[in-house]
């Protein structure tokens, strides 16, 4: 099956090929008996005799060895990874994405060292800068990633990475990855990508200028909102300093979840594309609704940052956000509780929509909001996780709730 993950096949082919190695997926007898890797729990691995024990094999997935160091099944899933990451060496997989975003902090960072973080990061990236990056020495800035300039401006002498999310969280705002990488690099400063929203499908983030690419495999991978794990992708300046900082961290990713996110990965490229056109249908629908201010999804001429999406990114997502035209939170509120197909709820990427409020004020530092050009009452935001409904019963329902909110607002 190796084959099938070429880098010659499109999409589609590799996601199915990706990690099935035969001697993985059967016996010695009869390679590739199985299409999945068989679940492997195990934490102990045992040796034939005391020479095979005393031989310590290489510290590389594919050698049997103790079971924090996975089996089979978790190797398959980081190969898999790799294999659709344009430039990685390996991937190194982790229990959560806020587990995979720190282990690679604490392998590019040392104590004293200065850490620069988009001004839209997911907020528990933004907590890791405030308490245990600080905890132990480490001190973040945040920066307005869509200023170049002020970037550059920012870098001191101990500026030792820059911490970037593209699109940003909450607001969805795109930034011009492969300009701030080049300025990072004329620096000396390590690039760590949180690549979440697109994943490789939607954007290479190695080849655009990220030296470590992370993903919560919780979103679209798993896809189906039954696990959480966390990757971290890179070439060879990274790739092994990522495995031993992990594994002296003891991050440890079960089995059976590995097993989940394999089945996941494989319908990722369709659940990606049904949610990117159904999430743009709703998208055009709400810049055309009389209560909505703006809307920020990439894929939408006019969203923030849609000119270096359609630059830089092959794919898009279901994940978007609106903002009212003035009202209250209460309103905001009453319009999310009228949603009928909109679960309440924080995670996205699952095969099931969600809607969330987005509240960047108290979060954002080095960055206006609202957005420039909007009135100082368009504050209250909705985030939406489009799922794999039909477009017209989820465009209803928002219909339904922005009637709510006109009542309520
Ligand atoms: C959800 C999320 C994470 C964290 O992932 P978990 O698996 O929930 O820990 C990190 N970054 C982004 C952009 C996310 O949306």
């Amino acid at each position: 099956m190796a084959e099938h993950d070429s880098e010659d096949y499109g999409t589609g082919t590799r996601l199915v090929g990706a990690g099935r190695r035969a001697e993985w997926t059967g016996s010695a007898d009869h390679p590739g008996a199985v299409v999945n890797p068989p679940v492997y729990r195990a934490s102990t691995h045992l040796y034939p005799d005391m020479a095979a024990l005393r031989a310590h094999p290489a510290n590389e997935d594919g050698k049997f060895y103790y079971g924090r160091r996975g089996a089979p099944t978790q190797w398959a899933l980081s190969e898999a990874l790799t294999a659709l990451e344009p430039g990685a060496e390996g991937t190194v997989l982790y229990p959560s994405g806020v587990a995979a975003i720190m282990g690679a902090l604490l392998t590019v960072l040392r104590p004293g060292d200065v850490l620069l973080m988009i001004d839209n990061a997911y907020e528990p990236s933004r907590a890791m800068g405030r308490g245990l990056l600080r905890d132990f020495g480490i001190e973040t800035r945040w920066f307005d990633s869509s200023d170049p300039a002020a970037f550059e401006a920012a870098i001191c002498a101990r500026t030792k990475a820059v911490l970037l999310e593209n699109p940003g969280s909450l607001t969805i705002e795109v930034c011009d990855v492969p300009a701030l990488s080049a300025i990072a690099k004329a620096h000396g400063l390590t690039v760590v990508l949180d690549n979440t929203w697109a994943s490789p499908l939607g954007f290479p983030a190695l080849v655009r200028g990220a030296d470590i690419a992370i993903m919560s495999l919780t979103k679209h991978v798993g896809g189906h909102s039954d696990a959480m794990m966390g990757s971290a992708s890179a070439g060879p300046a990274w790739y092994r300093k990522l495995r031993v900082r992990a594994q002296g961290l003891g991050n440890v990713v079960s089995p059976d979840d590995a097993a989940l996110m394999l089945r996941g990965l494989r319908t990722m490229g369709l659940r990606l594309a049904q949610e990117t056109a159904s999430a743009l249908a709703v998208a055009e629908w709400l810049s055309a609704q009389p209560e909505v201010a703006k809307v920020m999804c990439p894929m939408l001429p006019g969203s923030p940052g849609h000119a270096i999406w359609a630059r830089d990114f092959t794919g898009g997502c279901g994940l978007l956000s609106f903002v009212l035209k003035g009202g209250t939170s209460a309103a905001r509120d009453a319009l999310i509780d009228a949603l009928a197909l909109f679960g309440i709820g924080y995670s996205w990427g699952g095969f099931e929509s969600l809607a969330t409020p987005v509240d960047p004020a108290p979060i954002r530092t080095a960055s206006p909001w609202p957005l420039p050009g909007l009135d100082a009452g368009d504050q209250f935001g909705v985030r939406l996780s489009i799922g794999l409904e039909d477009t017209a019963d989820l465009i209803a329902d928002l219909a339904r709730g922005l009637a709510i909110w006109r009542t309520a607002a």
